[in-house]
């Protein structure tokens, strides 16, 4: 025999012993008074049955709630699998039985191309709002306007308003995301704020209030795109000694080449970037593709003396100067895209600071077609 079962017998053995000696030192009477009757009960039968109601009744109680929960459990393990296997699934599962955990009840409905079924409330809107986003922003907005759960909701309402543009809308949307924001979200959501600054700022009239908002945004948030709009700011306006120090620093954040391909995306300003020191610490296939896309042909000569490195980059320099080749280098131009998403890993052409997955600063360089 295993001596923890010997040990388990032993405390059997003990506890009849006590629970024996308990009941007989605890047989004499004691009264029990109920209005005006009066009875007379050993004590030891008394104070087990106590005992009994004491465990009985939180059984009770817990067992109930535990079916209900285990059932619960398995109404969403079932579901959550037929989502996982979705693919594979015939039958339509029927998604209401979960319906009372209602985020989990949408999102399924969502991966199961279910039309949820909308009794109004906060999770409802929301979906609905995300629905609208395309073809009616106002509406989704009107929508967000109204739900109770302000954090979430004011964010889905600054990226829509990204979406359209409206700098400004975003802009104030941004502000009061940010008074709910918790404390260790807070350098995120400010890194957004200053990045729709800067955006919002190339629709001032006046130029030394336009070049005081970008250079408050990119004092505070140092990026990609705060950088690029401050630097061709400070270089429009011709203010050449602040520019060179303001690319230097770029160039120590190693963003250089970052700012290059934005620029890319916004030829008409990246043009004051040419002929500055970001040149130099900037890699040969970006330098390459920056002056594909601002149109200076005199500088992509010098590059394509020598390879890059980068396929696409290697065939677009040697086409860009041959003639014959002029269609294959529209072909090529045309698909070639400049960025990645780290988190959808969709890839793009233009450069924005929200993926259209809404994961902001999640665009990465990445020349390929
Ligand atoms: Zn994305």
């Amino acid at each position: 025999m295993k001596f923890v079962n010997i040990l388990k017998i032993l405390f059997l053995g003990l506890l009849i012993i006590f629970f024996i000696v308990f009941i007989a030192q605890h047989m004499y009477d004691v009264n029990v008074y109920f209005l005006t009757y009066t009875f007379k009960v050993p004590l030891f039968v008394l104070v087990l049955s106590f005992t009994f109601i004491g465990f009985i009744i939180p059984t009770l109680i817990f067992s109930f709630r535990e079916r209900n929960l285990s059932s619960k459990l398995s109404n969403i393990f079932n579901i959550s699998k037929a989502a996982f296997f979705s693919k594979y699934q015939k039958p339509k599962t029927n998604l209401d039985i979960i319906k009372d955990i209602k985020p989990l009840y949408f999102i399924l409905a969502n991966i199961l191309k279910q039309t949820p079924n909308y009794d109004t409330d906060m999770y409802s809107e929301f979906e609905k709002a995300k629905s609208l986003r395309i073809e009616n922003p106002q509406e989704a907005i009107r929508i967000l306007d109204n739900i109770e759960e302000k954090y979430p909701a004011f964010q889905l309402k600054r990226d829509i308003l990204f979406d359209i543009k409206d700098y400004q809308g975003a802009y104030d949307t941004q502000n009061q995301v940010l008074k709910l924001t918790p404390r260790s979200e807070k350098p995120y959501q400010k890194d957004i704020l200053n990045t729709i600054k800067s955006l919002n700022a190339l629709n001032i009239e006046d130029k030394t209030k336009c070049l005081d908002e970008l250079e408050d945004a990119f004092g505070d948030t140092k990026n990609e795109i705060t950088g690029f709009l401050y630097v061709s700011e400070l270089l429009a306006q011709e203010k050449t000694k602040d520019a060179s120090k303001t690319i230097d620093s770029l160039s120590q954040l190693n963003l250089q080449d970052k700012i290059l391909l934005v620029g890319c995306s916004l030829p008409e300003r990246a043009v004051y970037l040419m002929s500055t020191n970001i040149e130099k610490s900037a890699s040969k296939d970006v330098l390459s593709i920056f002056f594909i896309h601002i149109g200076a042909p005199q500088k992509i000569k010098v590059l394509a003396d020598t390879s890059t490195g980068n396929e696409v980059v290697d065939f677009l320099l040697k086409a860009y100067q041959d003639q014959s080749q002029k269609e294959g280098f529209d072909i090529v131009f045309k698909n070639l895209k400049l960025w990645k998403c780290k988190d959808c890993a969709n890839t793009f052409k233009n450069y924005s600071p929200k993926c259209s997955c809404d994961s902001w600063f999640s665009l990465e360089p990445h020349i390929s077609l």
